[in-house]
């Protein structure tokens, strides 16, 4: 018999192998050691047949076979097939990104058990007052309360550091018995919390989404900040938990983790487990594992835990739908989004898609009827909407950013004893330096970017490449003239607030401050705490936080976001202002937010504050089909880059001409062109976009073009990827 295998290699094909003789069960799905050149790889069996175009004396026989049944069901091997197909990436990197690190390193597929204790039959009917002429064994024996008490080595350990010899006599008597379990990795509530009541919208989401359970359907609950949609996924979570199923609940980013957690283990008594990069590879193996095996009900993870294999699938929640990172930007590009939507079809369960701001494509879906819309307008319990000022600085005299008016709102905030959260979209001191007399400017020498200020470092860095070189006081060019900071950065505004507001307790939230393990955490449990007054940060504040102490938010340079070359940075701008405003008046205090522009009427302001984030998304979506562009077409981006600027147009022009030659390739070839930041980490980068009115259409050309693209001989000398469905087009 003949193996078939998918290998994690750059390849499009699948290799032959034989299968051992003693062996005729191998099931699609499971995992074999194989030789491959002159090394071992672990493969997944895709199938098994008869004949091989590969010559009999050529095959070599598999070295093991890691699994006796299959880890992954059928579904899950059709999810991952489809998956291969849609993205037109090599299956082997498919399967692997499905399975953990360890897996894949070939290693077995077990939970990690433990040795709990219980009490046996005899010992359910045992008075404890017939152990009173040993006390000792008596004391253990009253821990186990109940019949279903199961206690580890550990927790026994905590109530006598002496337990061993006391819990042997006691198996010895035979009034305690030992199981194996899996080790349990989060605590849940022994006595859980009660739902909230549902307010009216909460309730009609709910009872629609209820009515669903045990089929296929995609639902996008669009809910204000604030307005209770965490709740109505508990809601339902617990109804699917009743019916004995599993919930897989991914989130955008893992920041966002620990809050939800918080609230599951206090709402659940179910185990829930964790899947996201932060995690120790043994952990993710045993999140994975948990739910293959039913062990755990809950997961909670980041875009990959979607392909964790679930017992008992019942239910799919993607929280802040909108949010890019859902789109793996490398290797295997997929959307979790979609793919959770092509896995809840496959399962016959339901998929919830919910955000305050909802994509463009999920809107357009919701409208073709094709998703069910459901809506929670009002923000819930007693919070109440923030109120929107455009600050027109213009001709204003900016401290560091800070307009005077906004310096007076933060001061009144302030003095109420009422948080201040300040945002701005760019890491570091400032973006560019400047030579205050010849204009010099710190360019990368491996990018086409500035070098951007880290003062605390006293270093410039490219936030592209990583490159970094020393920080001068002089401009190296004309030796005399003092390089200044030009634009904004969190740095360079949190000095600024520090001189402003001596007094205060200031936090700045970005990727340089919260790098150290557990950084994050501590400053988001001082502000919960009140500890903080005013909290300046990146794009990480625009996540799910809730601050109930904060009342003004500003957006501090609305303007950078409002140009740009990629259609889809309206969108993500408009996203980020609601998203971030979200964060303001979240209890009992009404918010304010303040944008600071000098666009005071630019249409895509004026629409958003006045008339709010559907009616932009709206008039977004008529510009979109005006143009053509998706959701109204399919794209799919080729990038391609080299050391030189030259192999890659050599590369792109043969794979125009491949399309051209294609029978009806009816397809919008945009390019080849450079990327919109062409040179990075000393390549260059190059593209080609196709679009196409039909996904049919499209797909069908890639299915024919792409498999063409292995053979180039022009390809050898760049790297290529195919991007299908690009969330940004750089
Ligand atoms: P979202 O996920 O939409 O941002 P949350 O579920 O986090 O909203 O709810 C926001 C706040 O409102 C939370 O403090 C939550 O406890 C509260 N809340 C939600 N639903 C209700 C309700 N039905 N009654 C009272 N308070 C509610
Ligand atoms: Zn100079
Ligand atoms: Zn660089």
């Amino acid at each position: 018999m003949i193996i078939q295998v998918a290998i994690a290699i750059p390849v499009n094909r699948l290799f032959d192998y034989l299968a051992p003789i003693e062996n005729d069960t191998i099931e699609p799905g499971s995992r074999v050691l194989v030789p491959f050149g002159k090394h071992k790889k672990v493969g997944f069996v895709i199938a098994t047949c008869e004949n091989s175009e590969v010559k009999a004396e050529r095959l070599k026989p598999i070295i093991e076979v890691l699994d006796s049944s299959s880890l992954i069901s059928k579904k899950d091997i059709q999810l991952l097939t489809w998956a291969s197909r849609y993205y037109h990436h090599p299956l082997g990197d498919v399967f692997s990104a499905a399975f953990p690190v360890l897996l894949r390193k070939g290693k077995k597929a077990l939970l990690s058990q433990e040795k709990y204790y219980h009490l046996s039959a005899k010992g359910e009917c045992l008075n404890p007052e017939q152990l009173k002429r040993t006390p000792k064994q008596q004391q253990i024996f009253k821990l186990f309360l109940t019949p279903t008490t199961l206690l580890s080595s550990a927790q026994l350990k905590q109530y006598d550091k002496n337990w061993r010899p006391t819990i042997t006599a006691l198996i010895e008597k035979d009034l305690i018995s030992i199981k194996l379990r899996p080790k349990n990795s989060t605590q849940t509530a022994v006595v859980p919390e009660l739902a909230l009541v549902a307010n009216k919208q909460q309730t009609y989401a709910i009872n629609q989404l209820s009515a669903q359970l045990g089929q296929f359907s995609v639902s996008l609950l669009e809910g204000v900040t604030g307005s209770g949609k965490t709740e109505v996924y508990m809601q339902l979570i617990q109804q699917v938990l009743d019916l004995g199923l599993q919930v897989v609940v991914l989130l955008p980013e893992i920041t966002l983790t620990p809050q939800l957690e918080d609230r599951f283990k206090r709402r659940f008594s179910v185990n829930i487990s964790l899947s996201h990069s932060k995690l120790t590879e043994t952990q993710r193996l045993s999140a994975w594992l948990e739910m293959q095996q039913g062990h755990s009900s809950i997961l909670l993870g980041t875009r990959s835990a979607l392909f964790t294999p679930l017992k008992n699938p019942g239910l799919i929640i993607l929280d802040e739908e909108h949010d890019s990172s859902f789109k793996q930007q490398e290797g295997f590009r997929f959307s979790a989004r979609d793919l959770a939507i092509v896995k809840g079809k496959l399962l016959d369960i339901p998929v919830i898609l919910g955000t305050a701001t909802p994509s463009l494509e999920s809107l357009y879906n919701a409208q073709n009827k094709r998703y069910q819309l459901l809506q929670l307008s009002e923000r819930a319990g007693v919070a109440i909407k923030p109120k929107f000022l455009l600050f027109d600085i213009r001709n204003q005299q900016l401290q560091e950013g800070l307009s005077a008016p906004l310096i007076t709102q933060i001061k009144k905030t302030l003095a109420k004893n009422e948080q201040v959260l300040l945002f701005l979209n760019r890491r570091g001191f400032a973006p560019v330096p400047i030579c205050h007399s010849c204009a010099w400017v710190a360019r990368c020498q491996h990018c086409d970017t500035s070098l951007v200020i880290h003062y605390d470092e006293k270093r410039l860095r490219c936030h592209h490449c990583g490159y970094q070189q020393h920080l001068s006081q002089q401009c190296p060019s004309c030796k005399t003239g003092e390089l200044k900071p030009l634009g904004l950065g969190t740095e360079r505004v949190e000095k600024s607030l520090r001189e402003l507001f001596p007094e205060q307790k200031i936090v700045r939230l970005d990727r340089d401050s919260t790098q150290r393990k557990g950084a994050l955490e501590g400053h988001l449990d001082q502000i919960n705490q009140g500890k903080v007054d005013i909290i300046l940060g990146t794009q990480m504040l625009a996540k799910g936080h809730h601050f109930p102490k904060v009342t003004l938010v500003a957006i501090l340079d609305v303007d950078s976001g409002l140009f740009s070359i990629d259609f889809h940075a309206t969108e993500k701008l408009a996203q980020l202002i609601i998203q971030v405003a979200g964060r303001a008046g979240r209890a009992e205090k009404p918010g304010t937010v303040i944008l600071q522009t000098r666009q005071p009427d630019h249409p895509l302001l004026t629409v958003l504050l006045k008339q709010g984030y559907n009616s932009f998304a709206q008039s977004a979506l008529v510009e979109r089909q005006q143009a053509m562009l998706p959701p109204y077409s399919s794209q799919a981006l080729l990038r391609v880059y080299a050391p030189n600027p030259i192999d890659p147009q050599i590369f792109l022009k043969k794979v125009y001409g491949i399309i051209q030659s294609l029978e009806n390739y009816n397809c919008l070839i945009l390019g080849p062109v450079s990327a919109p930041m062409a040179k990075r980490a000393s390549n260059y980068h190059f593209q080609l976009l196709l679009q196409n009115n039909q996904r049919k259409s499209l797909q069908l050309l890639l299915d024919q073009l792409i498999p063409e693209l292995y053979l180039l001989k022009e390809a050898k000398k760049v790297h290529w990827s195919l991007d299908v469905d690009p969330v940004d087009l750089y």
